[in-house]
């Protein structure tokens, strides 16, 4: 169901000390009776010390990532059975942090989707295009390949666990935005995409932007009709910036 998200991607930030201390902060400073979900994304070693933390709050821990098989000769990898056993429902996919440094393909990532959702996950997935494709005139284009080879092979019924995140490339820990103007004409455009290919259920489909949103361009963003929160990098590492971002919206 749509709703208001605020999730926080930590990257390879913050060791077990670093994210007990944060997220003891965050409940204690999280803002009162808001209508949003939040999520924090903490690295793979800090999941199962974060469901802890948290078991009796109402945010939400998240994985950065995981793989697309069951299980097997996959050293260093990690499963979705092995978030779920720990109790993490919430996986990342499709960053384009993956995509650049770690080459997952669309088809990849289409591969990890559906192990996500055949363990009833939640998936957040990420699309936005490279500044050179804003530049070319190509940016519509390149986020709908990327939703067409990932996602839109799904069922109706799959799209109640799917998130999208818009993550212009250019804007990703480079302290410039989209312009609310530039995040509204994405969101409004990738919501169009959906309905062409599903009809209604569009409407209910929560996609969040990401790219440099601090507490300062928090709510001109979040108050585009069809911005539904944010996904946030940097200034989720600090609880101040992080609970400021979740006022904003
Ligand atoms: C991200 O990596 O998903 C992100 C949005 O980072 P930042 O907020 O630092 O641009």
């Amino acid at each position: 169901m749509r709703h208001k998200i605020i999730a926080g991607n930590w990257k390879m930030h913050k060791n077990a000390q670093e994210t007990g201390s944060f997220l003891n902060d965050l409940i204690n400073e999280m803002p009162e009776e808001k209508e949003v979900e939040v999520i924090i994304a903490p690295a793979f070693t800090n999941l199962m010390l974060a469901t802890q933390i948290l078991e009796d709050t109402n945010v939400a821990v998240a994985a950065q990532n995981m793989h697309q098989a069951e299980g097997g000769a996959f050293t260093g990898e990690i499963s979705a059975d092995m978030l779920t056993s720990i109790g993490v429902q919430t996986v990342i996919l499709g960053h384009s942090e993956r995509r650049q440094y770690f080459k997952e393909t669309p088809a990849l990532l289409a591969n990890k989707v559906d192990t996500a959702l055949r363990h009833k996950m939640r998936v957040i997935f990420c699309v936005g295009e490279e500044l050179k494709d804003r530049k070319s005139k190509q940016f519509q284009n390149v986020v709908f390949y990327q939703l067409k080879d990932s996602l839109f092979h799904l069922p109706k019924e799959a799209w109640e666990n799917i998130v999208i995140a818009y993550e212009p490339v250019w804007a990703i820990g480079t302290g410039e935005t989209a312009t609310p103007e530039q995040a509204q004409e994405m969101h409004q455009f990738i919501r169009e995409q959906v309905a062409h290919q599903y009809g209604d259920l569009a409407n209910n489909v929560t996609i969040l932007y990401g790219g440099s949103v601090k507490p300062d361009n928090a709510q001109t963003i979040f108050s585009q009709p069809d911005v539904d929160g944010g996904l946030i990098g940097g200034a989720a590492l600090n609880v101040g910036d992080f609970t400021a971002i979740i006022s904003a919206i």
